[in-house]
């Protein structure tokens, strides 16, 4: 029997990147997985057959994660689509560099409405339904522990945020058994930042490993933390960044 089997999950923005990898990767340790998306109905669509193939549940929900309303409404669909939810996985994540005199106040709203505020009202709504031995997993970034350099001021405060929110809703919930963690990914390899972009090479060189990671590489830790054996692990940030931070 996998770790995950008869758990059910929902990531956020899951139809590409490291939010598709790990909506298959949790489907892979046997949990029945709904995934978010706003764009991409079509790779959406493509994840779900993915992991119907395994023999478990998917569906496809479309919600802009920036829209309150959109936010906490997926978790509510995905508790009924999916009979409950056990696994909450706030992936998706909106990134807009620059420096800050260019950034415009819509830029502002919108990251801290996509990186902060649907992480809040989708955690909060989780919390709601969730039943005990519940896991909230968010995706940070690595910029949260070190910022490499100029123009991530915006992002930087956006993911920082999540270190206050996982320590607190971690007490919150603690009591109920639910557990609330957040993974710092270093440079992955994804559309939002390929690795083979105009700063790629300097990415990669600003980690230990001196490479990308996999979406794949992020998956595993989530799946990790998402399962039994990590019941010990709450209130915790974890990198997953090729030391990044080191
Ligand atoms: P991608 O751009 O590759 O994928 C983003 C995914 O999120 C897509 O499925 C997209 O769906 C969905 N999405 C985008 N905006 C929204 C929204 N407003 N509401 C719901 N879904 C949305 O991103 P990554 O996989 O690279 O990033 C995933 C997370 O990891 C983000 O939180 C990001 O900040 C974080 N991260 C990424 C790093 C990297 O190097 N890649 C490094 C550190 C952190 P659709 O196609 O339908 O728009």
């Amino acid at each position: 029997m996998s770790s995950l089997t008869g758990k059910t999950a929902l990531v956020t923005g899951g139809s590409r990147g490291i939010g598709a990898a790990t909506a298959l990767r949790l489907a892979q340790e046997g949990a029945d997985v709904a995934v978010t998306y706003v764009q991409g109905e079509d790779a959406a669509r493509e994840v779900v057959a993915k992991i119907e193939s395994m023999g478990r549940r998917g569906f496809a929900i479309r919600a802009d994660a920036a829209d309150a309303g959109d936010a906490a409404g997926a978790v509510e669909r995905a508790a009924d689509d999916l009979d409950g939810l056990d696994i909450l996985v706030n992936n998706a994540g909106a990134g807009v560099l620059g420096p800050v005199g260019d950034l415009a106040l819509a830029d502002v709203d919108r990251v801290l409405a996509v990186n902060v505020r649907g992480v809040f009202l989708a955690s909060q709504a989780a919390a709601g339904l969730m039943r005990h031995g519940g896991r909230i997993v968010s995706i940070g970034s690595c910029i949260v522990q070190h910022v490499p350099g100029a123009g991530a001021t915006l992002y930087a405060t956006s993911k920082a945020a999540l270190v206050g929110l996982t320590k607190a809703f971690a007490r919150e919930l603690g009591e109920r058994g639910i557990t609330v963690n957040l993974v710092h990914p270093g440079p992955i390899d994804t559309d939002m930042n390929p690795a083979d972009g105009p700063y790629a090479e300097a990415q990669a060189a600003g980690t230990a490993l001196g490479r990308y990671g996999s979406a794949g590489e992020v998956a595993s830790v989530v799946a990790y933390l998402a399962g039994e054996e990590a019941s010990y692990v709450t209130g915790a940030e974890w990198a997953v960044d090729g030391g990044h931070a080191a």
